[in-house]
């Protein structure tokens, strides 16, 4: 019986940022692949003696599929370990295709998106009430390019928090979208660098006008998550419209409005 393949998110690389499901996994593991070294320390850190450890960096797609399906045929647990989380921007379907081809069984465990850890980083939010309650997860046209209507000028007309992956090279073209977009010179945009890396984490602050020579200041130039929202900064503001969750005029599930009740329904709790 051959093993099963677990596509495992190893989180954004802090080593304690992976799940526990996705770091019990890595200590049963036979075989771990991991992408590069964003992840190695969660593969070193946590398989077990005699593990085989390869670093996917220099193989092609399918000479990944070939090493995980021999490694599948000697071990029961095989793990594909991926930066963040398994389904964004990490070729899942690319990888899972061809091993429904060959019978073998595999799973996807998920992890903290370094969309989510940069938030963190910085201390900011990703939504905020009667600000902005949509977040848009998306990349510029760099070699990939973007399917139609999802350029960033026609995202970025939403005016919503905006994460950028895969983008830092081509900053000139995040500002030259946002511009076009209709976004203000000053407004607020944060870079951050290797989110929840131990010693590594650089944030940097600035404006649609000023953060490409704010991130060349601080020699940015790889594994950035760029965040453009509305809601950056919030914490210095004199004012902001409260979660309705904590307002005491709210009546949902778990409590009782102490004052008038607001009208809006409460069948589901909001932030
Ligand atoms: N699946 C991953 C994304 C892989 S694409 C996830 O969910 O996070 C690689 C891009 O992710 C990088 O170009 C960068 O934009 C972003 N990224 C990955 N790790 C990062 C980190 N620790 N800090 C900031 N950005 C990161």
């Amino acid at each position: 019986m051959p093993g099963t393949i677990w596509f495992v998110g190893a989180g954004p690389g802090d080593p304690d940022l992976i799940t526990v499901k996705g770091r019990r996994l890595l200590e049963q593991a036979g075989a771990i692949l991991f992408a590069g070294s964003l992840v190695d320390q969660a593969a070193t850190q946590y398989a077990p003696p005699g593990c085989v450890i390869r670093d996917s960096k220099d193989m092609t797609l399918e000479e990944m599929t070939a090493w995980l399906v021999e490694a599948a045929g000697r071990h029961q647990t095989v793990v594909r370990l991926q930066t963040g989380d398994p389904g964004l921007y990490g070729a899942l379907v690319e990888m899972t295709r061809p091993l429904d081809a060959t019978g073998i069984a595999w799973k996807v465990v998920p992890g903290v998106s370094s969309a989510m850890a940069s938030a963190a980083a910085a201390g900011e939010t990703l939504t905020l009430p009667e600000v902005t309650q949509t977040v848009i997860l998306t990349r510029v046209a760099g070699r990939t390019p973007m399917p139609a209507g999802e350029e960033l000028e026609a995202l970025a007309a939403h005016r919503t928090t905006l994460c950028l992956f895969l983008s830092i090279t081509l900053l000139h073209e995040v500002q030259r979208a946002l511009r076009a977009a209709g976004w203000p010179e000053d407004a607020p945009i944060v870079v951050v660098q290797k989110a929840s890396w131990p010693g590594e984490e650089k944030v940097v602050r600035g404006t649609l006008a000023d953060i490409k020579k704010r991130c060349q200041a601080e020699k940015i130039a790889s594994q950035a998550m760029i965040i453009a929202s509305p809601a950056l900064g919030a914490r210095d503001w004199p004012g902001i419209a409260r979660s309705k969750l904590y307002d005491p005029a709210f009546t949902h599930r778990f409590r009782r409005a102490v004052a008038p009740a607001d009208a809006a329904p409460a069948s589901e709790a909001p932030q």
